[in-house]
């Protein structure tokens, strides 16, 4: 777990200004909502605290570092995206173990970690299945699992459930907080749906056209929309 602070960021693809100044403060272990419409910017924000894509401008520690320079693989982060990109000749317990594998950990480490990994998401009973033969759901949380068994100081979602239907994404939304509550790493969750930024957040962020509108707790933004478009935002049905 470690704090994250973002701090002035910007960035410019060739001409175009998309993030024009974003400054948000995320507490140890909090669980941080990005909401905005599509093309507002959210998964370029993402993108940039995991290291995807460099920063025109501005400062990202995580914990005490600074960040913002350092390659990906050095920021102690695990992002889960909507299409899953499991590996598919690997079973479950071979997905799940495969970043620890490349780091060369050692082959009881590996299935203690996966084990717990698997205990945490349900997923005991799957851990020989090839991905084809899992559900939507079940897919989904091997990419969580592949997440959590790399034990790292923050999570970062972009849409992770929309590409399920809205049913599982209703149980899905509340699996994914479960998580959190047993491991309480700091996560960063994107989404364009209000209403899962509404029940999923401790504090949420809504952006619009690469700027902040407001930041606050989800009856704060309900209760006192700063502005316009965050009250019709939050207001319409998703
Ligand atoms: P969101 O995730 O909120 O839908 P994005 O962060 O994907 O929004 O995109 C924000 C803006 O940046 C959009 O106008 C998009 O077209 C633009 N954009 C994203 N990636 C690139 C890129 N690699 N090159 C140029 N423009 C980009
Ligand atoms: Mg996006």
């Amino acid at each position: 777990m470690a704090p994250v602070n973002i701090q002035n960021i910007q960035k410019r693809f060739g001409q175009v200004k998309v993030i024009h100044d974003i400054s948000v403060d995320i507490a140890d272990g909090e669980f941080v909502v990005l909401v905005g419409p599509s093309g507002c910017g959210k998964s370029t924000l993402l993108r940039m605290i995991a290291g995807l894509e460099e920063v025109s401008d501005g400062e990202i520690r995580i914990g005490a570092r600074e960040v913002s320079n350092l390659p990906a693989r050095d920021r102690d982060i695990a992002m889960v995206f909507q299409n899953y990109a499991l590996y598919p000749h690997m079973t479950v317990a071979e997905n799940l173990g495969f970043a620890l594998k490349l780091r060369k950990a050692s082959p009881s480490e590996i299935s203690a970690k996966v084990e717990k990994a698997a205990g945490i998401l349900g997923l005991e009973t799957l851990l020989d299945r090839f991905p084809r033969q899992l559900s939507g759901g079940q897919r989904q949380r091997v990419a969580m699992g592949r997440a959590l068994v790399r034990d790292p100081q923050v999570f970062l979602f972009d849409e992770p459930l929309s590409n399920l239907d809205a049913k599982l994404r209703v149980q899905m939304r509340a699996e994914i907080k479960s998580m959190h509550q047993r491991v309480g790493t700091t996560t960063i969750y994107v989404t364009h749906d209000q209403v899962e930024a509404m029940t999923m957040a401790d504090k949420i962020v809504v952006l619009h056209g690469g700027l902040i509108e407001q930041i606050g707790a989800p009856l704060d933004l309900y209760d006192r929309p700063a502005n316009l478009f965050v009250a019709g935002f939050i207001g319409s049905p998703s």
